[in-house]
């Protein structure tokens, strides 16, 4: 079969690979619309360590082709939102933990592009597909199911980890799909005032759509300055989808005391962070940092799709560009790399 990754770091292109076996309890399924996601570019420029002859890509929707002997719900022909993390429920880490992404050591449970080839090909494999697949109610375009699989999960995982209250200041660094689906979570969760940081225009404009009560900018002056003036000392809650190692320092600083500083963000694999102890109360000011990994699985994903069933949110908002043909892969992976200032989400219907 045919599939688009990276030969090695900086190297991508077509590869050819034998289609993916098919386990008792697994699935095949055939991609129908794909997206290239900010990790896959991460994953390709050597983010994630190096990495050879790869098919990238891990966020589909498709039909399923073939299930495993032991598969009892998912069945060939289903069309099925596949989650970008597909965590092994057996795995000690899985049932011990809250996030499930790390099955079996760190990031095991995020298995395209992890330890395995992604979505971006002729099929894909998924395990433990009763578990893992997500079948696509009426009433839910394949496009916005697509949007679930990652963007809707992260942005609002960093919802649930800021655990933002109903009228809380919040900020969200960020106005990638990613962020952008965080402050969507953020004004689902009943926040107040929803400061978002980015300057792509169109993105700006979505954001004010999804609930952003102001937008800022990095390129004029540090933002954490600009937080403290506009709030009379900094947010409740800091959401983090975007930035670098010293955007992570700029967020403990506007955040209050008791607040939380939420990470979603991908750093390097190089960076190191440095916390400003005046600004985290040499210590003891109660800031909680966290960062945790987008939760997959089938009932995540189902319960995000409710949510734009019942028309609670509106994901395909952030769908800035769609390209039609397998053959288009390339395109819409540049695009994603290169960022062009109308960008948000681009897919790729596999046609
Ligand atoms: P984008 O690159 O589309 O968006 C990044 C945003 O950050 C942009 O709005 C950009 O601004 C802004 N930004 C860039 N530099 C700075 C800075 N110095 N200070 C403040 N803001 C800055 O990314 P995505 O939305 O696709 O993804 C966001 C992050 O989430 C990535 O790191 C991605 O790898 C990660 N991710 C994490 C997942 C997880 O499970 N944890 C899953 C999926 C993605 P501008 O508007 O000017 O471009
Ligand atoms: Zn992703």
């Amino acid at each position: 079969m045919r599939g688009f990754g990276m030969h090695s770091v900086g190297d991508i292109g077509w590869i050819e690979k034998e289609r993916p076996a098919c386990g008792p309890w697994d699935a095949i399924v055939r991609p129908t619309i794909v997206a290239p996601c900010s990790s896959d570019t991460h994953v390709s420029h050597g983010g994630s360590g190096p990495k050879s002859e790869l098919i990238l890509g891990h966020e589909a929707v498709g039909i399923v082709d073939e299930v495993g002997a032991a598969v009892q719900e998912i069945k060939p022909g289903d069309l099925v939102a596949v989650p970008c993390v597909t965590p092994d429920w057996l795995a000690p880490g899985v049932q011990n933990n809250r996030t499930f992404s790390h099955d079996r050591g760190m990031f095991g449970s995020f298995k395209f592009v992890g330890i395995k080839d992604g979505t971006m090909a002729e099929f894909c494999h998924v395990n433990m597909a009763d578990a893992n697949l997500a079948l696509i109610p009426d009433g839910v375009s394949p496009e916005a199911a697509l949007m679930t699989v990652d963007m809707v999960s992260t942005g609002f995982h960093g919802v649930e980890l800021a655990e933002i209250g109903y009228g809380e200041t919040v900020v969200v660094i960020g106005i990638g799909p990613v962020g952008l689906m965080a402050i969507a979570g953020a004004a689902l969760h009943g926040a107040g005032r929803i400061i978002a940081v980015g300057t792509r225009p169109h993105a700006a404009e979505v954001a004010k759509a999804y609930g952003a009560t102001e937008i800022i900018s990095y390129k004029e002056g540090p933002i954490d300055a600009q937080v403290i003036e506009l709030t009379g000392g900094g947010a409740d809650k800091t959401v983090m989808a975007g930035g670098n190692a010293e955007t992570f320092a700029q967020a403990i600083r506007m955040t209050r005391p008791n607040g939380v500083i939420s990470n979603i963000n991908f750093f390097d694999v190089m960076d190191t962070f440095t916390i400003p102890a005046l600004d985290w109360g040499l210590g003891m000011a109660d800031k909680d940092i966290r960062g945790s990994f987008c939760p997959g699985g089938a009932v995540r994903i189902q319960r995000l799709l409710d949510l734009i069933k019942y028309g609670r949110l509106d994901a395909e908002k952030i769908i800035s560009h769609r390209f039609h043909g397998f053959d288009k892969l390339p395109e819409a992976f540049e695009l994603m790399d290169k960022k062009a200032s109308d960008l948000i989400k681009p897919i790729v219907y596999m046609d």
